[in-house]
């Protein structure tokens, strides 16, 4: 405490209430620092008379966002002189985070790990807590796609929400970023200004199924009735589900196809065919997996002119069972292949 920095709105932002309110006079400052003379001429009254309504509201009409989750420093806490009790108890209607970060960063439907969002609060009584997973589409529309309310929290203590990117049909959520925030049930979004952590994340509905340096070969056709797409990687590059499912063939052709295995896609209606791998698939008939889940290694099986997986995509209702193959394979791919 006791170092006033000329604030911009930036930081004034992120100066946590209890500060601001004991520093009232900073906050006049700040006012005619930044033109605003008629509401500072109010608020330095306000600060010479100990009334840190002015204070609380200003801050109230902020928006709630949780901000940038630097890790600089954490805010001071606490210490009020008890003759501000008025002051630190509005500033308790807010809840302040010290933490919140989601991990990993990118999680897919129905992959092998959920997104474990951890976050703590600081303070000294327990609150009922609502954290909120929030979509952000392209143009910015927000959309809360997943709320748990949590009643009697702790403060000073980590608590986490598990989150699996899918919606209330079983089906994934969109592509895309997306945010986690916090606040007390019925109240204000927490600031999350000074919190550890990342709250952000991008969900995806599918990976791409070479994990390491690779190019693109022959598309459909290719001139002797290709029916997918051709990626090229070392030898031994791991493979893995670009989507969950439940495998439905795991074979041998010499001829043509070598080691390969057909997993029907969970919710996609789609087939998805993997091919000349290095060895026998690692997962078998029946056998249900996740996205990102490994299946095998690339290899030179059967018919194949140096390492690479020949993948296809089946629609419904399936590989050699009534569908057909996708000419939309490589698009796919390429846009998995954006994902990471
Ligand atoms: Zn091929």
């Amino acid at each position: 405490m006791g170092i006033f920095k000329p604030i911009t709105n930036e930081s004034h932002r992120n100066r946590d209430d209890g500060e601001r309110a004991r520093l009232g006079l900073g906050l006049a400052e700040t006012l005619l620092g930044v033109g605003l003379a008629a509401l500072a001429a109010t608020a330095l009254i306000a600060a010479l008379t100990g009334v840190a309504s002015l204070a609380a509201t200003a801050h109230a009409q902020e928006t709630a966002q949780p901000g940038g989750a630097s890790a600089e420093g954490l805010a001071a806490d606490g210490g009020a002189p008890s003759a501000q009790a008025s002051e630190t108890q509005a500033a308790a209607k807010r809840l302040v985070l010290r933490r919140a970060g989601v991990k990993p960063r990118i999680v897919r439907y129905a992959g092998t790990k959920p997104a474990i969002f951890r976050f703590e609060f600081k303070g000294k009584r327990k609150r009922d807590v609502q954290v909120q997973v929030v979509h952000r589409a392209e143009d910015g529309k927000k959309t809360v796609t997943k709320r748990w309310n949590r009643d009697d929290l702790a403060p000073n203590t980590v608590h986490q929400v598990k989150w699996r990117p899918r919606k209330a049909n079983g089906k994934p959520v969109p592509n895309g970023r997306y945010f986690f925030r916090v606040r007390e049930q019925g109240g204000k979004f927490a600031d999350a200004d000074k919190a550890k952590g990342n709250h952000r994340l991008k969900s995806y509905s599918h990976i791409f199924p070479v994990r390491g340096p690779h190019s693109y070969g022959d598309g459909i056709g290719a001139g002797r009735g290709h029916r997918g797409q051709d990626v090229f990687a070392k030898c031994g590059t791991k493979l893995v589900a670009a989507r969950a499912g439940v495998v439905k063939y795991r074979a041998f052709q010499g001829s043509g196809a070598g080691h390969y295995v057909v997993i029907r896609g969970r919710k996609s209606g789609m087939d998805y065919a993997y091919m000349h791998l290095r060895k026998r698939a690692k997962v078998k008939p029946g056998q249900k997996v996740r996205t990102g889940q490994m299946i095998g290694r690339v290899g030179a099986t059967g018919n194949a002119t140096g390492c690479h997986l020949h993948f296809e995509l089946w629609s419904k209702p399936g590989w050699y069972s009534g569908g057909s193959h996708m000419r939309a394979v490589t698009k796919k791919l390429r846009l998995w292949d954006r994902w990471g």
